[in-house]
């Protein structure tokens, strides 16, 4: 971004976004139990206290042997002690012998291999049977294979998943530091609006944004305030604000609605009144055109959503979420792309990066998109049954039937270290 002008009237996607996670980085630090701890960021790496396996064990039910007994096969061996998952050997396999051993069982002295059952056949003397001869080191674990004392095996900023919580419980981490997660708070603008208590008024507009921010917020963890309803009118609006923007409870605001250029859009000007530095108010997108964003001197964000309800979830998909992200401590910050071929033609007009929502399916060939349909951004419907989101670039006039594009997926918990497309004008 090179300019004042360019920030305010002609941002792109990646810029916009760029400008966002260049301010989010308000962080705390909290200690969870490893029960509660799914979903978290590590805030410091974590090392092994112990050697995992403590020793060579066996990794199959079978016989511990010599390696060298078996070189001239078929031999028999004689069995000299039963080993269990828990017990210590007593015995060290000399010439000539075996020991039976089962799965997470210590290797005894002297055995350098071990054959599993089915290779073996018992003899009627009592003595087993072996057909085949074996590498030194067969199916045997070696001690500290899958952790070294002292190792570091997960690192800061990893995420916790069940498989992080399984090594977490491995090296007795019984409770970690981890990142907080900020605190959201959600406020509706419009005089228009009916809230979800109010009786219903066929001439008002439900308030839905509320709710599927709610639903975008808690999706990434965090149970988010809801503000209400403010009118548009500007003292009316202040006090609302003043509530979302009190920094000791909040470090996100996301107000919907009233950030255009309408005579009654108040929220802009009343949040430069409360002391906010304004950072961009439009970024060249469709939907979503006007987006704005702006931070507190205390380091709060708040962000200016387009009442238009697609816009709204569309702008949090883009800017709010890697801002949340960042905050929560995470490395990959935007959502999962794919690549994906268009059932259909899309046309756009050209000039700003549009995001078309689409079902997926997949073929023999990998992903297909095809549009939902109505691309109005009222329609909220298109979103709610959209996988994902098509972005078409701003300098295209679309896409052929056919093409390969980017597909941002909205379902899911996987995501990707950079945005997965241009986003640039
Ligand atoms: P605005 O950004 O305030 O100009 O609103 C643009 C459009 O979005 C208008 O049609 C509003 O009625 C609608 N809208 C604004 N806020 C909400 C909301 N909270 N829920 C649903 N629709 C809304
Ligand atoms: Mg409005």
């Amino acid at each position: 971004m090179n300019s004042n002008n360019q920030q305010r009237g002609h941002l792109s996607v990646a810029d916009a976004q760029a400008e966002v996670l260049r301010h989010a980085d308000r962080r705390t630090v909290e200690t969870v139990t490893l029960e509660r701890a799914l979903g978290r960021v590590l805030v410091e790496d974590i090392r092994s206290n112990r050697d995992q396996p403590p020793y060579d064990v066996s990794a199959m039910d079978g016989f511990a042997v010599r390696a060298a007994d078996l070189a001239t096969a078929p031999t028999a061996l004689t069995v000299i002690e039963d080993i269990q998952a828990g017990d210590m050997p007593k015995q060290t396999v000399g010439a000539g012998q075996c020991a039976r051993i089962m799965t997470g069982a210590p290797v005894p002295r002297g055995a350098d291999a071990v054959i599993r059952v089915e290779d073996t056949r018992p003899l009627a003397d009592g003595r087993i049977e072996f057909q085949k001869s074996v590498k030194t080191g067969n199916d045997i674990r070696k001690l500290g294979e899958s952790l070294r004392n002292g190792q570091t095996v997960l690192t800061a900023g990893s995420e916790v998943t069940p498989g992080v919580i399984g090594v977490l419980a491995t090296v007795k981490a019984a409770q970690m530091a981890v990142f907080g997660r900020p605190s959201v708070a959600i406020l509706a603008t419009g005089n228009e609006l009916e809230a979800l208590d109010e009786p219903l008024d066929p001439y008002k507009i439900p308030n839905s944004n509320s709710y599927a921010l709610m639903g975008q917020v808690q999706a990434l963890g965090i149970e988010p305030t809801l503000l209400g309803i403010a009118r548009d009118d500007p003292e009316e609006l202040a006090r609302y604000l003043r509530r979302g923007l009190d920094h000791e409870h909040f470090d996100v605001l996301l107000v919907s609605g009233g950030s255009s250029v309408g005579v009654h859009d108040h929220v802009r000007p009343t949040l430069e009144a409360l002391g906010v530095t304004m950072r961009f108010w439009r970024v060249e997108m469709r939907p979503g055109h006007p987006v704005a964003f702006g931070t507190t001197v205390d380091g709060g964000l708040v962000f200016g959503l387009p009442g238009n309800p697609v816009s709204s979830m569309v702008c949090f998909e883009q800017f709010v979420l890697p801002a949340l992200r960042q905050m929560m401590g995470h490395r990959r910050l935007f959502r999962r792309t794919v690549e994906a071929r268009l059932a259909h033609p899309v046309k756009i007009r050209p000039g700003r990066t549009e995001f078309v929502r689409v079902v997926l399916e997949r073929d023999a060939h990998g992903y297909v998109a095809r549009s939902t349909g109505t691309q109005s951004s009222g329609v909220l419907l298109s979103m709610a049954v959209a996988d994902g989101l098509l972005v078409v670039p701003g300098a295209s006039e679309g896409f052929a039937e056919g093409d390969v594009a980017a597909v941002q997926l909205l379902d899911g918990t996987t995501f990707q270290n950079d945005a997965g497309f241009e986003g640039r004008l």
